[in-house]
């Protein structure tokens, strides 16, 4: 018989959409002419921009004729989008990426799943807790966390706890780890960090030999001057970190599929020998072994992102989430709500009221108002008492969204 990779046994079963989407039609079943709004699930809502639009009908129609017909691409991404990417998006920073340096993708998900396969099975691994599921799952997958105890947390693994009581702010590991994964503008608890907060990973990943994994796929939602839109910005980073981008809730793609990860080569790893590698280099390998590229069509669109109308657009659709975060922040504060977030990321978390649980508090929302968010428990031990509202949903739900809570919901 077949042996199965045990480690898959080792996650705990229930996925968190799962359980929502159960209690949601249990009660629907009880309500059936309730008008549940969902401020809950990380997905966009409004249509991709009208130039991404547009260059993407322009590359179906090349795909029609033999001339400009594309087959295979470049693993790595085509060159248009590539060289778009180190001119507008890095070197207004100052930062200086070569081609070979960035690698194109259908999406960070799968990047930020991946990227641990070039890493061996005996690293420990820092995550920030609670934060974006892939990075902890995936490492389980691959066998670095040991069985989940009774705490629920994996022995193998280095929770660097984020509550208001360290502004959510990971304080350092005790003890020395080999990959930090960080993400930043957080999810869910939509903390960014300064430089001076980025410079002490920066340093302590020089120090220890590790290597950060940023994701930074909330990057366009920035509004702060202070905060640093790329690790890179940090200096020394670029020896010691892997940043990841996405245009999915930058213009929409969630849909569409279309991310890319920086890989400087002057980010290395040893063997057990003391050899060193540039983890470029096996990157480039396992891409080119297991990833045949990003759709044409997409890639096409994606460039339009960086043109002078896409550029326009894009900001506009930002703005128009980043309203709807004010919205629910300052509705939920000035019911005197403890919330975060919402300034530099998309996501507004707050603490549940009189200590409640997160399932508790999610009940309450859904029966009291109707309304669906997400317990900050799915994110981690330490999202216990917390809870997750995006502000992906358009405007009118929005609105009603917070009317119905300063109104209705008992506090
Ligand atoms: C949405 C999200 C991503 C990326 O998604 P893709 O659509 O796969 O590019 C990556 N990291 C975090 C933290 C996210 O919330």
């Amino acid at each position: 018989m077949a042996l199965i990779n045990e480690n898959y046994l080792k996650l705990p079963g229930s996925y968190l959409f799962t359980e929502i989407a159960r209690r949601v039609t249990a009660y629907k079943e009880q309500n059936k002419t309730a008008n549940i709004i969902r401020l809950g699930i990380g997905d966009v809502t409004r249509p991709l921009p009208a130039a991404v639009i547009e260059a993407m009908h322009k590359a179906v129609d090349e795909m029609a004729q033999a001339e400009t017909f594309r087959g295979y691409g470049p693993e790595q991404g085509y060159e248009f989008l590539i060289k778009a990417i180190i001119e507008k998006d890095y070197a207004p920073r100052g930062i200086i990426l070569n081609e070979d340096e960035v690698f194109i993708s259908d999406g960070s998900k799968s990047d930020v799943g991946n990227i641990q396969e070039i890493f061996g099975c005996d690293n420990t691994v820092a995550i920030t807790d609670p934060v974006y599921p892939v990075y902890l799952d995936t490492n389980v997958m691959a066998g670095r966390s040991g069985e989940l105890g009774a705490d629920g947390k994996f022995p193998g693994i280095v929770y660097l706890p984020c509550t208001a009581e360290n502004d959510f702010k990971p304080a350092l590991p005790e003890t020395k780890v080999d990959l930090i994964y960080l993400c930043c503008p957080n999810n869910p608890t939509g903390t960014a960090l300064p430089k001076a907060e980025l410079k002490k990973w920066v340093d302590y990943a020089k120090k220890n030999g590790s290597v950060i994994l940023f994701d930074a796929a909330y990057e366009a939602y920035i509004r702060e001057p202070e905060i640093p839109h790329s690790i890179y910005e940090v200096e020394g980073a670029k020896d010691v970190a892997i940043e990841f981008r996405s245009f999915s809730k930058l213009a929409g793609f969630t849909g569409t599929r279309c991310a890319y990860t920086v890989v400087p080569k002057s980010v290395m790893a040893i063997t057990k020998g003391g050899k060193s590698y540039p983890l470029n280099q096996l990157w480039n390998r396992r891409q080119n072994t297991k990833f045949n590229g990003a759709p044409y069509i997409i890639q096409r669109g994606a460039e339009a992102v960086y043109s002078a109308a896409g550029k326009e657009q894009v900001n506009a659709l930002v703005e128009y989430y980043m309203t709807n975060a004010k919205i629910i922040r300052e509705g939920l504060a000035s019911i005197g709500l403890e919330v975060y977030g919402g300034v530099n990321a998309p996501y507004i978390w707050l603490k549940t009221p009189n200590n409640m649980d997160s399932w508790a508090f999610f009940d309450k929302l859904l029966t009291e108002v109707n309304i669906v968010g997400t317990p900050g428990t799915g994110f981690g031990p330490s999202g216990a008492g917390y809870f997750r509202l995006t502000a992906f949903g358009n405007r009118e739900n929005t609105e009603e969204a917070i009317t119905r809570i300063k109104t209705k919901l008992s506090l």
